[in-house]
């Protein structure tokens, strides 16, 4: 999956940026700190977490992330990143638009990288049927995976019944139920959850309409467990952290949040009034 904004490509598998007058060079930091802007271009980003998914792991001198940004900003030009004093930096050029990749260039999709929310990075290729326990709701998805996640929030443990719940993200428009239709469960203000009503296995996680927020349109989740190949499917982040079992210990993925860290989380609750709970 590339990412289109203005006369600016960010090829992510090649990781290769190409401008107007063709390819612009751009350190390795410098490229990771630029897919991070695009994939959250409503977002200030805070510098936090920009070493965080940038250096993880490592302590990096104060001035090592101004170095790398006014050199992103030499490379693009004025007016594509703000600083927000005091808070971090957010991307403020020409909106960015991802381009799905030819099918067989889908993989291997690389889950080393960080990952922020949405990474386009499904490890599937399309095609990918599923459905439910007893074989009553079967469902098939045309689209490459968005993002994978697993979510240790106390809903999630709630609704699975187990310690937690893995799904992928898809666009929803490339979701079809092919036999039969999940039944919804309104499980908060702004989202539902799909289950069969005959065998009660969890299906589907969705935004509820109308969207709360840009962001919680126009997906769907689907548990990982009910698709009919689960094994290829990596997932790349972990949420909900401040509810995981304590005698769990997942190594995977490649950053874990909590949902009170989580700024689409956060936000969908406030437009309620409502701290996360
Ligand atoms: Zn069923
Ligand atoms: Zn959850």
């Amino acid at each position: 999956m590339d990412l289109h904004f203005g006369q600016y490509r960010l090829k992510l598998a090649e990781r290769q940026l190409t401008g107007p007058e063709g390819p612009v060079e751009l350190s390795a930091r410098g490229f990771d700190i630029l897919a991070l802007l695009l994939r959250r271009p409503d977002d200030v980003i805070r510098k936090a977490e920009i070493l965080e998914a940038v250096w993880p792991g490592i302590v990096v001198e104060d001035n090592t992330l101004q170095v790398h940004m006014s050199a992103l900003r030499k490379a693009l030009g004025a007016g594509m990143i703000m600083t927000v004093h005091g808070h971090g930096y957010k991307f403020t050029g020409p909106r960015p638009v991802a381009i799905p990749p030819e099918q067989d260039a889908l993989e291997p999709a690389d889950h080393e990288k960080p990952h922020p929310m949405f990474n386009f990075a499904g490890r599937t290729k399309p095609p990918v049927t599923g459905g439910c326990f007893c074989g009553e709701i079967r469902c098939r998805i045309t689209a490459p995976a968005l993002d994978t996640v697993i979510c240790h929030c106390r809903m999630c443990q709630r609704f699975s019944g187990s310690a937690f719940s893995i799904g992928s993200v898809y666009p929803s428009a490339s979701v079809t139920f092919t036999k039969g239709q999940p039944k919804y469960f309104k499980s908060s203000p702004f989202a539902e959850r799909g289950f069969c009503a005959t065998c009660g296995s969890s299906l589907a996680f969705r935004p509820s309409f109308p969207p709360v927020t840009p962001e919680w349109d126009g997906w769907i989740l689907i548990d990982t467990g009910s698709l009919d190949n689960p094994f290829s499917i990596v997932p790349l982040w972990q949420l909900g952290i401040e509810s995981q079992m304590p005698w769990l210990d997942l190594q995977v993925g490649s950053k874990r949040v909590r949902c009170q860290d989580s700024p689409d989380v956060v936000e969908a609750w406030a437009a309620f009034g409502l701290p996360v709970p």
